[in-house]
């Protein structure tokens, strides 16, 4: 976290509006990001984003307000007038208002900087001041045109998402020359769209690719249908993120008294590239959008024992014995997967499996100790008849569906029809419903899956604009109808702002509560999830490689403490394997989906005493320290790592994966983020290296030599300061 005060002198303007030829304007600033902003008569303008550096980042286009809104199918323009008395410039929030008289609408124009350290934040209000109703075209989030010299080079920065299984890339560092042009789409479905790649953690970095490493990085708090592009042509560099407005027209409601809300973006400057993004971004997302509850317990991230390891086959009977033996182990909580309940959209206990109920299998977790969460997929309707079953042949139940179904329709077995949780009705069930799954069954941790927020929405009579027929396809993927139309981002719109309200009042009323994001895996990584939840399902493929590319991806902009691994049964003929295996989970949220019971005398002492690690040792770290990946991409051929590094407690952890190859029996990994001249102690956990002592300046030019004499097989090398005596 950095606390230099290289801003306060501009934090100190920050504080007094500056009539300059009669323009308002305002600085905000954080200890590593500021903005100069302008009141224009018309509309506002981000004049630089700071600090300065080569090239100085100038914004040359003041925002683009609403040029005309509709009613009843009538363009009305649209004048914009400054209202000075209603703007402010404060520390910590600058906001300029503009109003239309005719309609009477009110535009704010806000910026804030929510910690003393990060990036800073913008969004745009606009109410209906009126008592008609008018459709707006949503306006970007942010719509950036900077002025960059032609000869300067420039590296282009973004992650995809883990999706249902990491991309062969995952991590983009591209060359943005002139006529570069990309968009990255973000959504929370995320499935495979022809002609589409991977849908992105909806983030970029723009940085200089020098020893410095100089940029700015932006992304989006919002889970709905998003976007990112970035430009380059002449001296122009231009990047606009918001609501994807295709397919289009995109319109969306302005209720009388209503009011639309682009999504809240955050923008930040930064020095030594992507990793020195991350570390001043993941401290940030921690304290700004994390849930404070749940940072303050020490030992989140949690180690936690899933019940997939048996896939169906799980009862009350095999829950007891994985309890026992997870908590043997020093597990912390039991998950219990999918399997447990009666039916699609009727979220009560199979009465086979649990005659007694969650309530004994919730409790028997607590008597072990440790804590107790289940599976849902809560915002699917289906075909049980049983009391509390969501039946969408009910009609009202069948009101609130995305479209639909078939006469002949069945649900699969963990997929129903998805229900608009932008409908009001659907939303107040589904609040009841989760508030009575966390309340009845004595839950610590609830994990949603499934397509919660919908795609797309064929009902013309939902809060949401009507589909426009000539606009709709229709995709059958995975068992689902995919609609998506010049609706499906207002669709996303309502969807998730239910959604998120949904979750904040679940977590008033249980503040303990957890909260795991999944969406078939890494579907919904963004920051909005990140703001309402408190860690991330980042992939639906369970073996080591395809968690640690995930957790290499993902690891880049989010807390790791956040980025959960999914460890499911895996070829171990040695015991090296097997602490590959449970390592390849250990840099961040450890689940192991396996059946415990099932692993040998020897596999239980090693798992026990590498949980104990990790608790005492690992995260700590993982909850604390900077990041720096100081390996290519794994493929599970060579060798890749990853380091923590703790400067305020002088201590870090190298996690060090050899590959498959039998020729790369050593490696080394060149270390960053420590003092050339400070020495090191280093302990090698598994004892493969004695313990030995370097300098900084050694580590991080010739680097760290590992030698593992077996494939497939890891070690931790745990690094503390040298501190003389004096200093102790
Ligand atoms: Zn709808």
């Amino acid at each position: 976290m950095q606390t230099s005060s290289r801003f306060a002198s501009l934090l100190a303007i920050g504080l007094f509006p500056v009539l300059v030829h009669a323009q308002l304007r305002g600085t905000l600033a954080t200890s590593d990001a500021a903005v100069d902003l302008e009141a224009g008569e018309k509309a506002p303008q981000l004049l630089r984003l700071l600090p300065a550096s080569e090239p100085p980042w100038v914004n040359t286009i003041p925002e683009k307000l609403p040029t005309a809104i509709e009613r009843n199918g009538k363009r009305i323009p649209l004048q914009w007038r400054l209202m000075r008395r209603l703007s402010s410039v404060r520390p910590g929030r600058v906001a300029f208002v503009y109003e239309s008289r005719q309609p009477h609408l009110r535009l704010t124009w806000e910026w804030r900087a929510r910690a003393t350290f990060g990036p800073l934040e913008h969004r745009v209000i606009v109410e209906n001041l009126s008592g008609s109703e008018y459709w707006l075209a949503p306006m970007d989030s942010l719509d950036l045109q900077l002025l960059v010299p032609a000869e300067t080079r420039l590296v282009h920065f973004y992650v995809d998402k883990g999706g249902g299984e990491p991309t062969a890339v995952g991590t983009h560092e591209v060359s943005a020359s002139e006529g570069y042009r990309w968009t990255g789409w973000s959504t929370t479905f995320s499935h495979p769209v022809p002609g589409r790649p991977r849908e992105i953690i909806p983030y970029e970095a723009i940085f200089l690719p020098r020893k410095d490493g100089r940029g700015w990085y932006a992304g989006i708090e919002f889970s709905g249908r998003t976007r990112l592009t970035l430009r380059r042509a002449g001296e122009r560099l231009s990047s606009t993120l918001g609501l994807d407005p295709e397919p289009g027209p995109v319109v969306t409601r302005l209720a009388p008294r209503g009011k639309f809300e682009t999504p809240m973006v955050f923008l930040g400057s930064f020095s030594v590239g992507p990793d020195g993004a991350g570390n001043q971004l993941r401290p940030w997302v921690r304290a700004v959008l994390g849930s404070a509850h749940t940072w303050s317990n020490p030992d989140y991230p949690l180690t936690v024992n899933n019940s997939w390891g048996v896939g169906m086959d799980i009862s009350e009977a095999v829950a007891r014995k994985m309890i026992a033996d997870a908590a043997a182990l020093g597990f912390e909580m039991y998950h219990l997967d999918a399997g447990w309940f009666r039916g699609v959209g009727d979220w009560y206990p199979d009465p086979h499996k649990f005659p007694h109920g969650l309530v004994p299998m919730a409790e028997d977790a607590h008597e072990h100790g440790m804590k107790f969460g289940i599976w849902v997929d809560w915002a699917q309707a289906g075909l049980d008849s049983e009391p509390g079953g969501l039946n969408l042949r009910d009609p009202k139940v069948r009101d609130w569906l995305v479209a639909d179904v078939a006469p002949n329709w069945k649900p699969q077995d963990f997929k129903g029809q998805t229900i608009d949780l932008g409908v009001p009705a659907a939303k107040a069930y589904a609040q009841g419903e989760v508030n009575r799954l966390v309340r009845d069954y004595h839950l610590d941790m609830l994990e949603h899956d499934g397509y919660l927020v919908a795609q797309g929405c064929m009902r013309g009579d939902h809060p949401h604009a009507a589909p426009d027929p000539r606009r709709t396809s229709v995709e059958h993927y995975e068992g689902e109808d995919i609609v998506t139309s010049s609706n499906s981002t207002d669709v996303s719109y309502h969807a998730v702002h239910a959604y998120y309200g949904i979750y904040e009042e679940l977590r008033r009323l249980h503040p303990q509560l957890l909260l795991e994001i999944c969406n078939d895996g890494g579907r919904m990584v963004d920051f909005g999830s990140a703001a309402h939840g408190d860690y991330f399902s980042i992939t639906d493929t369970y073996t080591p490689l395809a968690n640690r590319r995930a957790f290499y991806d993902a690891s880049f902009v989010l807390p790791p403490a956040m980025l959960e691994a999914y460890e499911a049964k895996w070829p171990t003929p040695r015991s090296a394997n097997f602490l590959y295996m449970l390592r390849s989970g250990m840099m961040g949220w450890l689940t192991v989906m396996q059946n415990t019971n099932e692993w040998t005398a020897e596999q239980h002492a090693a798992a026990r005493k590498a949980i104990a690690l990790y608790k005492a040792r690992l995260r700590p770290l993982i909850r604390e320290a900077e990041l720096f990946h100081i390996s290519r991409r794994p493929d599970g051929v060579h060798w890749d790592g990853m380091e923590y590094w703790d400067p305020a407690r002088g201590q870090g952890v190298i996690f060090a994966f050899r590959g498959s190859a039998l020729s790369e029996p050593q490696h080394r990994f060149v270390l960053s983020g420590l003092d050339a001249q400070t020495t090191y102690h280093l302990h090698f956990a598994g004892r493969t290296s004695p313990d030995t002592a370097i300098s900084g300046q050694q580590l991080m030019t010739s680097g760290l030599q590992v030698v593992l004499r077996e494939p497939l097989s890891s070690e931790l090398i745990f690094l503390s300061e040298h501190r003389p005596k004096s200093l102790n």
